[in-house]
């Protein structure tokens, strides 16, 4: 039997390595891009690895831990308590802890209580209907006020989500809070984050040696152009304008892309997936020469300011370790019409270093190294309300053509944990068929 699996990100790599768990079965796997990875990516910096787009995990990434552990590179996530910050009217308040929030100036006192309360009281909501038929923004303010939406929620969706903040379904920001109130066992307990030495590549890489021992093949530099379809039945693709025939067929790059190299699809099929919208990422990573702050990171809420995060790299994992310079990552979710996404590296590099020292007056351009600036079209699914009536399966009615991508994610955040999800739960659906049969 023979299994082709469509991109070299979290999802394609773990699906190839699921599928030599549980499959007799050659496996090929073929990536557009002269380098795995995906969204979690990496460039080189002072000989070292680094994500282009920033990185951690959570204690509560279920999927990924057990995948860790059943790998042996438990030892190689480094897991830290940072320092998590909320910029707002011209002041940087610490943001981790109850008593920080009871300490959140922009919010008057009961607000801040409120506020407080709301993480926990959604906490405890069962999931019904309801949170996929009404906004974020209406379920926040239920539980957190108009003040509370205003100066603290809404900036924070803005964040995630730019334009599409008040779009969004109830129910991701209710599983987000579940989730985060669960990692944080014993109330008040402070979140620890985790960093893999190395990078993220590290488990990208392992994944790769793991799978090619077990006689798999990486195709680099090899984007789809089409899935062949016959009589409603997969039969391979075609990569670099050649036919390959394949039993088996399973698609983790993109909606979109799924949309266009599915050329013989049944419309009725492809119309509704049609409805998932993607925001872009831009990152501008700028090496510095001193260390800036002593937040990890800090959320930026000022709708002049035109980058919603500021991540400090080296204030989880030491400057040391990447000959002494300092990582700070701009963070920045935008529709795909956005100016900025047409501007030149230094354009964006003076723009928000004017807005840089809005919040760090001090701020020398002479203590910039050098910036770098990475760009993906399709770093966030905008999911429609009511999305789990029409969020694909991965089983596609197209025989032997499965799909695992970020659109199939819902409600849970996209991230490393859930593409690892995709991957297993992909293969499980094809352990069913096959034996089926
Ligand atoms: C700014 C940012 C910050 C993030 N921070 C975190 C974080 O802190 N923690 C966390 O867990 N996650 C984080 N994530 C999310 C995480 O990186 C992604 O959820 C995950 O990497 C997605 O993996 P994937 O394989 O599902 O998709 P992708 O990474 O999108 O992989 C799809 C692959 O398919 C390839 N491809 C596309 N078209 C074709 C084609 N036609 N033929 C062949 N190959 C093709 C692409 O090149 C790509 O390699 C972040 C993402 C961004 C953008």
């Amino acid at each position: 039997m023979k299994i082709a699996v469509i991109g070299g990100g979290v999802a394609g790599l773990s699906t190839a390595y699921y599928i030599q768990k549980n499959i007799k079965a050659d496996v090929d796997i073929y990536e557009k891009s002269s380098d795995i990875g995906g969204l979690a990516g990496v460039f080189e910096l002072e000989g070292k690895l680094l994500e282009k787009y920033y990185h951690h995990v959570f204690t509560h990434d279920k999927y990924l831990m057990e995948l860790i552990r059943e790998i042996k590179m438990e030892d190689m996530l480094i897991w830290k308590k940072t320092k998590m910050g909320y910029y707002c009217n011209g002041v940087s308040y610490p943001f981790a802890s109850p008593l920080d929030i009871l300490r959140f100036k922009p919010l008057s006192f009961f607000n801040r209580l409120r506020l407080g309360a709301s993480s926990f009281l959604i906490s405890k909501y069962k999931y019904s209907d309801e949170l996929e038929n009404i906004t974020a923004e209406e379920f926040l303010i239920r539980y957190a006020g108009k003040e509370g939406w205003e100066k603290f929620w809404k900036p924070m969706m803005k964040i995630k989500f730019g334009d599409n903040y008040n779009r969004i379904p109830a129910v991701w920001i209710w599983e987000r809070i579940v989730q985060r109130v669960r990692s944080r066992t014993g109330g008040g307990k402070d979140e620890v984050l985790g960093y893999m030495e190395g990078s993220f590549y590290t488990l990208l890489k392992k994944f790769v040696d793991i799978v090619e021992k077990n006689g798999a093949k990486l195709y680099l530099n090899s984007g789809l152009d089409e899935i062949i379809v016959e009589g409603g039945v997969c039969k391979g693709i075609i990569v670099n304008n050649e036919k390959k025939l394949y039993d088996y067929v399973v698609f983790t790059p993109a909606l979109q892309h799924f949309v266009d190299v599915c050329k013989n699809a049944p419309e009725d099929y492809i119309k509704p997936l049609r409805v998932v919208k993607y925001d872009c990422s831009m990152i501008m990573v700028m090496i510095l020469k001193e260390k800036l702050s002593d937040f990890y990171w800090l959320n930026v809420s000022d709708d002049e300011i035109p980058f919603g995060g500021l991540i400090e790299h080296t204030n989880f994992i030491p400057k040391e370790v990447y000959g002494g310079k300092v990582i700070l990552y701009f963070s920045k979710y935008l529709n795909v019409n956005s100016k900025y996404l047409s501007m030149t590296e230094d354009e964006v590099k003076n723009i928000y270093v004017e807005h840089l020292r809005k919040i760090y007056p001090d701020f020398k351009e002479d203590l910039i190294e050098k910036c770098y600036i990475f760009k993906d079209r399709y770093a966030q699914p905008i999911w429609p309300m009511n999305y789990s009536k029409i969020k694909p399966a991965y089983k596609t009615p197209i025989k032997n053509l499965y799909m695992a991508n970020t659109s199939q994610i819902y409600p849970n955040d996209r991230g490393i944990n859930f593409s690892i999800k995709l991957g297993k739960e992909v293969v499980e659906t094809m352990v069913k068929d096959i034996s089926s049969k």
